[in-house]
């Protein structure tokens, strides 16, 4: 017959296995650490997407915008007749540095450069400014 166990050793024994099987349930400091950092990574990766996202739309709002101009400016030039009330001419221009004429109606600020700008616009030679 072996050893009787008394109540205390009994306890004593319960305790040990209870803390063992706690031990083995526990994750290791590196598992946790691990855990937390694929958290924080998963945090950031979620904040990054948002970010991209309200870019993206605010890029898309821009483009939409400036595609809306382009169409608003396209539109007020062809209706211009580039003339002042009088008639004459609202079409000014000078000479760069590299001698291109450059034309810009007052109106609409539609541009010609050179011999783009129609007859019929072009200001005298004598008032184009800019070099020469
Ligand atoms: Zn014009």
């Amino acid at each position: 017959m072996g050893k009787e166990l008394n109540k205390g050793e009994i306890l004593e024994r319960i305790k040990n296995e209870e803390a063992e099987e706690a031990i083995r349930a526990a994750k290791s400091p590196q598992d946790r650490l691990a855990e937390l950092q694929l958290a924080e990574l998963e945090e950031k990766l979620t904040a990054k997407k948002v970010e991209d996202e309200n870019l993206r739309k605010l890029r898309l709002i821009n483009a939409l915008e400036a595609k809306r101009k382009e169409e608003e400016r396209v539109m007020t030039q062809s209706l211009c007749n580039h003339r002042k009330p009088n008639n004459n001419p609202a079409v000014v221009a000078y000479r760069a540095q590299d001698y291109v004429e450059q034309f810009i109606c007052q109106n609409c600020f539609k541009e010609w450069y050179g011999d783009q700008v129609p007859t019929g616009l072009r200001p005298l030679r004598e008032h184009i400014g800019g070099s020469i």
